[in-house]
């Protein structure tokens, strides 16, 4: 089959902006037979289903188990497996540690990190039946080294990489093969660093050795390798993308 995921069934969390739009168009373009974007709301898929006939969009919020029990529900119903599940969807609520509220730690914490558990959770029945799958877990270079500003953020991160090392154990443990692997992005131009100063980028920009941001394709085309055929005897890995930035 080669570097392919045709035919595969997969499920991008966050589908509908940034590096989950540009996940979600690498495996639809590769051959995917359909790709299941979820997002909270659906005017944020609308332009990517239109645009290719194997993507469809399924509103569902990755911290409500009902909803992630729904959408694998229907997913399941409709089409019979889940080949890949890229955990991608992801929140950032920085400030310093002695003005970070409440509840930046819990909405950081929330999405990045709940929201993973719940939708594997809700995908490993399906897995396990089939005795086949990737699981691909967006993680960040600061869930690996740290980043002022970040605590919640590095919390969940660093938690991500922890939930995929144990999959990646727990998962094969009766012979079936299914991998999962986490990216660990650096500073990647999205809607999330929109919000980031001019001034800061650049700082990073001078430290990372390729000397430029990363794009969400660079990150893409990490996910689509780990997703496909050719990442087979690949597992429990944290792959970094992010130009060298951290090492
Ligand atoms: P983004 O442009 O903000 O996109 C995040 C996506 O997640 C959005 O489509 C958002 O939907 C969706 N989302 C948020 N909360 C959700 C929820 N509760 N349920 C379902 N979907 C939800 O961010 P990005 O830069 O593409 O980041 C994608 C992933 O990469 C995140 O996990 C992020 O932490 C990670 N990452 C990014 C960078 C970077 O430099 N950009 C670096 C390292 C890691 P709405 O549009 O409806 O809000």
């Amino acid at each position: 089959m080669g570097n392919s995921v045709e035919g595969k069934i997969c499920l991008v969390t966050g589908g509908g902006r940034g590096i989950g739009r540009a996940v979600t168009e690498a495996l639809a373009k590769a051959g995917a037979q359909k790709v299941i974007v979820c997002d909270i709301n659906d005017t944020a898929f609308a332009e990517i289903t239109a645009e290719y006939r194997n993507v469809e969009g399924m509103v569902a919020d990755v911290t409500r188990t009902a909803e992630v029990a729904g959408l694998v529900q229907t997913i399941n119903e409709k089409y019979g497996r889940i080949d890949v599940l890229v955990n991608n969807a992801g929140i950032t609520r920085d400030a310093l540690i002695q003005k970070m509220e409440d509840d930046a730690w819990d909405a950081v914490i929330d999405i990045n990190l709940k929201g993973v558990f719940l939708t594997t959770r809700a995908v490993a029945p399906i897995m396990l039946a089939q005795g086949s799958g990737s699981i691909i877990n967006m993680a960040s270079v600061v869930g690996i080294d740290g980043n002022i500003g970040q605590t919640n953020y590095a919390a969940s991160k660093g938690g991500v990489i922890s939930m995929t090392k144990t999959w990646a154990k727990e998962f094969p443990r009766k012979g079936a093969r299914i991998t999962c692997n986490a990216v660990a992005p650096g500073f990647i131009r999205t809607p999330m660093t929109e919000k980031v100063p001019e001034k800061v980028l650049n700082l990073m920009v001078g430290k990372t050795p390729l000397g430029r941001m990363g794009e969400a394709e660079d990150v893409a085309k990490a996910v689509l390798f780990l997703a496909s055929d050719d990442a087979s005897f690949i597992t429990g890995q944290v792959i970094r993308v992010d130009g060298g930035l951290t090492f």
